[in-house]
């Protein structure tokens, strides 16, 4: 369906848009550049009291903004205003550390001086998914613009009301025309943007083959690319861990932005002296769960993005369970309007269906019984994806042993797998490459040079 925003809660068709014509997709590239050379001259401390101004902003219409996502796609209300503020988290936290991240680096060498300076590359292109609507695009635009690049987004075509809505919190904040600009545009245009000399770089946050496509046509321009992709993250609970705290932090884990989270515990490898217990709690804690209209502020679970979501989701479960695979609770969708699928835990698990190796994108529980933690860390690496991964245990050594062992971008032990902007953030293996967030986010797009002095 083009460029629209449709309820996923009723199928209703909110708005629709036109895409742009290719002389307004030229205009927007020639103002981005043009800006760029202007902007790329702005006083660091004067882009952070925008960065600020935009804080403000979020702050002002969070009610609104978070409404916008959750009749996009789907979110509950309550974690659609978490998200707004978390926006402004982000907008502060750069504001505040930019300057220190990119100030010059002394190294002693042979020369009278040496050091490295970071430097804007230009125009970067983020394509972004709808899942987290504004976080997503907030954590690339806080240090992207702090380090004086200009960004232009592409970002998921049932999500332009809240694309729109960056570029115009943006502007209010103070940055100038063209800084950043949202471009309403479907993915067949990518590629003519990444082969647009202007365009230095790109991030793309998506499934794996978006991400192939654009690292492909960036490979073949030479230009740097951060890919953030999909996970199947594992959380693993060994038997000296806090069951109870385990379970409870589970079901968060799993079905925080109802089940459609990158970073989301989708594999729960529990040993078996306690798997259960833990089996028990977590059917229980799904059970209790409210699913229905993502507005009202006490339902727990909204109904997935598009009608694609949950077909797969259900294709998924269905293949699952023919193969063998056991549901302990849900393993359906909701009858009447709108894409909504139960909370839904799967056990007994068979080798070569897709709960041993794909990635659940919606409300569904893996569960897998590992004798030892041999077992558990082979079966947590034995994925294609290596975004985060959660771990619980009271035992040092076992610790240890994890934190080296898990083949994952991130490890949390006794908490859940969380994006702060003060931690990078990215994965490893077909989860992507290149960091988010902290010091390390704001130097992907920038040029590190090294400069000598006789
Ligand atoms: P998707 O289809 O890949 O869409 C993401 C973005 O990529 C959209 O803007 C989409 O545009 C665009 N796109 C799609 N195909 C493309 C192509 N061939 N070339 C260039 N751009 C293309 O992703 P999704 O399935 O909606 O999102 C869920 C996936 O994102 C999951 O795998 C999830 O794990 C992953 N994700 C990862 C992170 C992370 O930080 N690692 C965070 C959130 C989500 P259109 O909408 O116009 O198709």
């Amino acid at each position: 369906m083009g460029i629209a925003s449709v309820n996923p809660a009723t199928g209703e068709i909110l708005k629709t848009f036109t895409p742009l014509t290719s002389e307004e997709l030229a205009a927007k590239l020639a103002l981005a550049e043009a800006t760029f050379q202007q902007y790329r001259r702005t006083a660091i401390s004067e882009r952070g009291q925008w960065l600020r101004q935009a804080a403000d902003i979020l702050e002002r219409d969070q009610v609104a903004l978070a409404k916008t996502m959750t009749l996009e796609m789907g979110k509950p209300i309550k974690s659609a205003i978490a998200e707004v503020l978390k926006c402004a988290l982000v907008c502060r936290f750069y504001a505040d550390n930019a300057a220190g991240y990119l100030e010059d680096v002394l190294i002693a060498t042979d020369a009278s001086r040496s050091f490295v300076r970071y430097q804007p590359l230009g125009v970067i292109l983020a394509v972004m998914p709808w899942n987290f609507p504004l976080w997503q695009v907030f954590r690339f635009a806080a240090p992207a613009l702090m380090a004086g690049n200009v960004g232009l987004l592409k970002h998921a075509s049932n999500v332009p009301q809240s694309a729109l809505a960056v570029e115009r919190i943006l502007l209010e904040a103070g940055f100038p025309e063209g800084a950043f600009q949202t471009l309403l545009i479907g993915a067949d245009r990518v590629s003519d943007l990444i082969n647009d000399e202007r365009v230095k770089a790109a991030t793309l946050t998506g499934s794996e083959p978006a991400g192939m496509s654009l690292a492909a046509a960036a490979g073949k321009q030479i230009k740097k690319v951060v890919l953030e992709l999909g996970g199947s993250d594992p959380f693993i609970v060994l038997d000296t861990a806090d069951i109870e705290a385990a379970a409870a932090t589970a079901v968060t884990a799993r079905l925080l932005n109802n089940g459609q989270t990158c970073i989301a515990a989708k594999r729960f490898i529990v040993m078996e002296t306690v798997a259960d217990q833990f089996e028990q709690l977590l059917v229980a804690k799904f059970q209790a769960l409210r699913v229905g209209d993502p507005l009202d502020e006490t339902v727990d679970i909204g109904p997935l993005a598009t009608v694609s979501i949950v077909s797969e989701i259900a294709h998924q479960v269905e293949k699952t369970v023919a193969m063998g695979g056991k549901v302990l609770v849900g393993g359906q969708r909701l009858e009447g309007k709108g894409n909504f699928y139960l909370p839904t835990i799967l056990t007994d698990i068979p080798v070569g269906s897709p709960g041993e190796k794909e990635e659940f994108f919606g409300p569904v529980a893996l569960l897998f019984r590992v004798k030892n933690i041999d077992e558990a860390i082979a079966l947590a690496n034995d994925s294609p994806f290596g975004l985060g991964s959660s771990a619980w245990t009271n035992n040092p050594a076992e610790i240890e042993r994890l934190i080296t062992e898990i083949e994952a971008g991130c490890v949390f032990i006794n908490g859940m797998v969380k994006s702060d902007p003060r931690l990078p953030f990215g994965g490893i293996k077909r989860s992507g490459f290149g960091r988010e967030l902290s010091v390390e986010g704001i130097r992907e797009f920038v040029n590190v040079k090294t400069v000598w002095i006789k």
